[in-house]
């Protein structure tokens, strides 16, 4: 089971806690009931699931911009139409 470090925004007590994926999130300070944050410093650890990031729960998905005209106007080939005069020397 992966261990969690969480850091008190309060009183910065830090402090271990190990926990299964399926676990909720320890919220608050065992010392001084403030909030606590993880400190994200198990590496190879995938989390997956919602409430990890407050920032990411928000963020929208990848604006899809409309795609670039790439077609290029394939404009008509000017014809330049010779014009054969044909030389009258008289
Ligand atoms: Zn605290």
């Amino acid at each position: 089971m992966p261990t969690y470090e969480y850091l008190c925004n309060k009183c910065e007590h830090a402090f271990e806690v190990v926990q299964s994926f399926t676990e909720a999130a320890i919220e608050v300070c065992p010392k001084c009931s403030g909030e606590v944050r993880k400190v994200y410093n198990n590496v190879g650890v995938v989390f997956k699931g919602s409430g990890f990031y407050k920032t990411d729960s928000r963020s929208s998905p990848v604006t899809k911009s409309e795609k670039p005209a790439d077609k290029t106007e394939s404009k008509p080939e000017k014809k330049v139409e010779k014009k054969v005069v044909p030389k009258t020397e008289n």
